[in-house]
């Protein structure tokens, strides 16, 4: 104030301009500080796009023609992601499904299927859902009521059972590659607790991100791990995607929302340092050497296995043998 009513006329009007857009010199709604950009709401929403096929093109994710199956879950990543993809298959002759999840967790996933079968409906785009109670008999739910399961968490449970439900959908769908929505935070953040604790093999996996990673029968993708993910939420808003809000009840982050408070702490202080820690993060898990495991046949579901038994059906004998249902 003090200052404004020392300078004269003209200089006080440019201070109350509001900032241009660095692209277009419409007003400016975003200030992306990693850049230095100001942006209004539209070219906010080309530049996110840009990301996106930036790495696609980066990590050459996606080939010309590509069936690609999304994995949506019904939150703003997910739609966000297919919405992008939709978008850009319509011009690259590539055929876009999605694949919706059901855990079977009441008051939640219920929600969540709703959501995307109108997003699905609205985009045009053929949508899958499959259950965990078709495949596997037994619903999360279930587990969670009736289980003895020790040392296990409702995540590693549903995470493990999850991933083969997409592979088994994908499968069945022919796709050649399922994309899913982790965002540069996400990335981060797994990056991180895996380093802590001291846990190289799954350092390692991180490689994965920008190459097929031999367990999943149908290579996956992540498109939006350059993206933060406030720029996720932002484009959604700006997109009006109608997405689920509220956290799944299982839920336990642990020691994952320290580390996104930190990253965020600092990134804060110091602008762009999630991109250097994600470009430190691809260099580490590519000079890790680990031996080799070779990979067979599981015995009992044929899937890819580093033992006789794969995790998927070391988790399902586990499971039934808990379960009181
Ligand atoms: Fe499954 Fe955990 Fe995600 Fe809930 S939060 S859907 S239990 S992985
Ligand atoms: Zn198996």
């Amino acid at each position: 104030m003090y200052f404004v009513a020392k300078l004269g006329r003209e200089d006080s009007e440019t201070l109350i301009q509001p900032q241009r857009c660095t692209r277009c010199s419409n007003s400016s709604i975003y200030n992306r500080a990693y850049s230095g950009e100001a942006l209004c709401g539209s070219c906010f929403c080309s530049s996110i796009e840009e990301k996106v096929k930036r790495a696609i093109s980066k990590y050459g994710l996606l080939k010309h023609g590509d069936k690609v199956g999304v994995a949506v879950s019904g939150g703003k990543d997910s739609l966000t992601l297919l919405r992008i993809l939709s978008e850009m298959c319509r011009h690259h002759a590539s055929k876009i499904f999605a694949i919706t999840i059901d855990e079977g967790i009441s008051s939640y996933r219920e929600e969540a299927i709703d959501l995307c079968k109108e997003f699905t409906g609205e985009l045009d785009i053929p949508h899958c859902v499959v259950s965990f109670k078709e495949l596997y008999g037994f619903s999360l739910d279930n587990v969670i009521k009736s289980r003895r399961v020790q040392g296990a968490s409702a995540c590693s449970i549903c995470g493990i059972l999850r991933r083969r439900a997409i592979d088994i959908a994908a499968r069945s769908l022919g796709v050649d590659v399922i994309a899913t929505a982790h965002n540069l935070d996400d990335m981060l953040q797994t990056f991180m607790i895996n380093l802590l604790n001291g846990d190289m093999a799954r350092v390692k996996w991180f490689d994965s991100a920008i190459k097929p990673k031999e367990e999943f029968v149908v290579r996956r993708v992540r498109p939006l791990m350059d993206i933060y993910e406030k720029e996720i939420a932002m484009y959604a808003f700006l997109k009006n995607t109608p997405f689920q809000t509220v956290s799944c009840p299982y839920m336990n982050e642990g020691i994952r929302s320290e580390i996104r408070s930190m990253l965020n702490a600092l990134e804060e202080e110091h602008p762009g340092i999630k991109y250097s820690t994600l470009n430190s993060a691809i260099r580490i898990s590519k000079s890790i050497a680990i031996d080799g495991r070779e990979l067979k046949l599981c015995k009992m579901c044929n899937f890819p296995s580093s033992g006789e038994l794969c995790s998927v059906c070391k988790t399902i004998e586990m499971v039934k043998g808990n379960m009181y249902i």
